[in-house]
């Protein structure tokens, strides 16, 4: 499965802590991230992981463009619910294009720990199956 993560800076350090929890399984899966996220997610678990731009630079668009390829099978997304940002249109298309292509998201740990427990029980192999 291609897993996406994307955190807000509020968030990065809970993304961080979720990866390392759930490394085995996520091992076993493709990962890619926005810039920032992506490094510090690396630097603290050793996964690797495909590295967009930044947030900031487009690089939460660079994920949009590959949902709406189908080319990513679940999004992890841990939004600062608190702060609103300037980037906020971007990321409503991006959660937009999630329902559009019907994939699974979370933008919180409890719908994240769901997914991954999903995940690893085979809950999600459909996405493969619709991916070709
Ligand atoms: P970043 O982007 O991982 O490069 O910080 C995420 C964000 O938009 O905050």
């Amino acid at each position: 499965m291609n897993i996406a993560l994307i955190a807000h800076d509020s968030k990065k350090e809970l993304m961080v802590q979720f990866c390392i929890a759930y490394c085995g399984i996520l091992s076993r899966h493709d990962l890619c991230a926005t810039g920032t996220t992506g490094k510090l997610v690396a630097e603290a678990t050793g996964l690797r992981i495909q590295r967009f731009l930044s947030g900031s630079q487009g690089g939460d668009q660079q994920i949009s463009a590959r949902i709406s390829c189908n080319e990513i099978d679940i999004l992890i997304f841990f939004r600062d619910p608190i702060n609103i940002n300037h980037r906020e249109p971007n990321e409503s298309h991006l959660l937009r294009l999630c329902d559009v292509h019907n994939i699974p998201v979370a933008t919180n740990m409890a719908t994240a720990e769901a997914l991954i427990h999903a995940l690893e029980r085979g809950d999600l192999d459909w996405r493969e199956i619709v991916r070709y």
